[in-house]
C-alpha cells in the first residue's frame, strides 16, 4: 500500500469537510492521520515550493494559511494516483467539463480556492508527510 498527504483546504472547511471526508471513507481510503492546522507559513512555503517563482505563489500562500485545513495521511493501494484523481484538475473549470464528479468540480470556486491538495508523486508524498506530521515511520 501507499500513503499520499492530502488537505481539505480553508475555502472547503466551513461547508464541505464532512462530505469531503465521506468520499474518502466511501473511496476506501483509510485515514492514517488526521488534524486541523491553520498552516505556518514557512509550511506553506514548503508544500508549494515548486511553484515559488509563480505569479500565483503569494495568493498561495496566503489563501493555505489564512484559516484551518484538515491535514490527512490517506493509505491505499496506488493512493497518490487515486487521490489526485478523486480531486479533478486544479482548475474547477475544467473540472466541471472533463471530471464533473471529482471534489473540485463539485465544491470549487476558482483555480486558486480549489478545495483540496494532494500530493503529486510518492516522493513528494513521503516529504509533506514528514513536513506536516514529523516522523511517522512506525504508523
Ligand atoms: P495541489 O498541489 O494543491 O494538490 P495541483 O497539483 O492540482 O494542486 P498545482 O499545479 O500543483 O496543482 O498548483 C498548486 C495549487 O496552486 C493549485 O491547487 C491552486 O490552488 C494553485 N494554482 C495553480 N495554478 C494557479 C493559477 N493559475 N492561479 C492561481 N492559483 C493557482
Ligand atoms: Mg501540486
Amino acid at each position: 500500500v501507499q500513503r499520499t498527504l492530502a488537505l481539505i483546504k480553508p475555502d472547503a472547511m466551513q461547508d464541505h469537510r464532512e462530505e469531503i471526508l465521506e468520499e474518502i471513507r466511501g473511496g476506501g481510503f483509510s485515514v492514517s492521520r488526521l488534524k486541523e492546522e491553520v498552516l505556518s507559513r514557512e509550511a506553506a512555503e514548503e508544500l508549494y515550493r515548486d511553484h515559488r517563482d509563480q505569479p500565483f505563489f503569494g495568493p498561495l500562500v496566503d489563501f493555505m494559511c489564512g484559516g484551518p485545513c484538515l491535514v490527512l495521511v490517506l493509505t491505499k493501494e496506488n493512493a497518490v494516483e487515486e487521490w489526485r484523481a478523486m480531486m479533478g484538475p486544479a482548475d474547477p473549470t475544467d473540472a466541471r467539463e472533463t471530471a464533473p464528479g471529482t471534489l473540485r468540480a463539485r465544491f470549487s470556486s476558482d483555480i486558486l480556492h480549489n478545495s483540496v491538495h494532494g500530493s503529486s508523486s510518492e516522493q513528494h508524498a513521503t516529504d509533506q508527510i514528514h513536513l506536516l506530521f514529523g516522523d511517522v515511520s512506525s504508523d
